[in-house]
């Protein structure tokens, strides 16, 4: 008979950054993981969201309930009962980013049953995933930033991408000036990657992203809000550099209206339904000749990423990359500008 999923366990763990943090829209000082463990048969599949305790509730209160007694083997069945199950409380967003806790644990989990390694279960494409280093927050100095850009090289990243669009894009000046100070820090040979987290207006972005052209920045991330799906395809008729967004991304009925308007789609299996979510995404942004590139979580999306053909790169984020390897054994790790995808199963610590 087949094993059927025996118990969930759920925890939140908070890991405080070095300093306070911030984008070009948000601040920050601390990261919080929600991370679910599923028990079959003897296994324990693992895996996590970055999120709030919030989706910690959803996950025990509301999901629990609905996964425990499924058939192990059916990751498909469950994820539609899941999202079912959110009808009247929504269905994307926080109900997303637990769902996609649990999804990523379900895999785990299956994989261990099967007695294969996560990446074979998922199906690679490849044995290696291009990753970029990210972080260069506004809050960083000069020095710090030197630092990190310094990290990024030693590990081989041949793209590297900072923040923008500081206080709500009211510092364009220190924007372009930390711009300017990545291209020099990072030589003329790595990839040039700016974010600013929506902060600008349409018109701001223009004019900031005709500078960034003049600089050869290659990728320009959401420059205006994410919602403002004419905005984004007003600034990739008008800019050289590509234009990215999409780790907002819950469900894939959201990707054929922002495939049209990106050059390259993001997605984020913590945020859009786990392996499940992230696989459908990117066969939908393929139907649109979009590549995808993971946001965040490197260690989450190595496997998936790694089975993904229409793949560009993995964010290696610099506050997950931190925490990572405090949280599970085999984090992913970068080298020579890749992730190596680890065939040995994750051990939470
Ligand atoms: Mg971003």
């Amino acid at each position: 008979m087949a094993p059927l999923i025996e118990s969930l366990r759920c925890d939140v763990r908070t890991f405080p950054t070095p300093e306070p943090e911030a984008d070009g829209t948000l601040e920050w000082s601390a990261t919080t993981a929600v991370v679910v463990q599923l028990s079959s048969a003897g296994c324990t599949g693992v895996g996590w969201t970055y999120s709030s305790a919030a989706a910690a509730t959803v996950i025990t209160d509301q999901l629990r309930d609905v996964v425990c007694g499924r058939p192990a083997f059916d990751i498909a069945a469950g994820w539609g009962a899941m999202h079912r199950a959110g009808r009247n409380v929504g269905t994307r967003g926080l109900w997303l980013q637990a769902m996609s806790a649990v999804d990523v644990a379900w895999w785990d989990l299956k994989a261990r049953l099967l007695g294969v390694s996560l990446p074979a279960l998922l199906g690679r494409c490849r044995s290696s995933v291009p990753a970029y280093g990210s972080g260069g927050f506004t809050t960083m100095s000069d020095e710090e930033l030197a630092e990190q850009v310094a990290s990024w090289h030693a590990l081989g990243c041949s793209a590297m991408k900072i923040k923008i669009g500081e206080s709500w894009g009211a510092r364009v000046e220190r924007d372009l000036d930390r711009v300017a100070q990545l291209r020099s820090l990072a030589g003329p040979d790595v990839a040039l990657m700016v974010d600013a987290n929506g902060g600008y207006s349409r018109g701001a972005a223009r004019r900031v992203g005709a500078v960034l052209d003049e600089l050869g920045v290659e990728w320009f991330e959401e420059p205006v809000s994410s919602d403002d799906l004419e905005g984004l395809a007003y600034l990739s008729s008008q800019l050289r550099c590509d234009v990215a967004a999409g780790e907002y991304v819950s469900m894939v009925e959201d990707l054929p209206a922002l495939l049209p308007v990106v050059d390259c789609v993001q997605l984020d299996a913590t945020r859009c339904g786990g392996y499940t979510g992230f696989l459908r995404g990117a066969a939908v942004a393929a139907a649109f000749h979009r590549d995808v590139s993971a946001h965040c979580a490197p260690t989450v999306h190595a496997p998936v990423a790694a089975a993904v053909p229409n793949l560009r790169h993995v964010e290696y984020f610099a506050d997950h990359a931190r925490l990572e390897p405090s949280l599970v054994s085999g984090a992913a790790v970068a080298q020579d500008g890749c992730l190596v995808v680890s065939e040995e199963p994750w051990e939470l610590r």
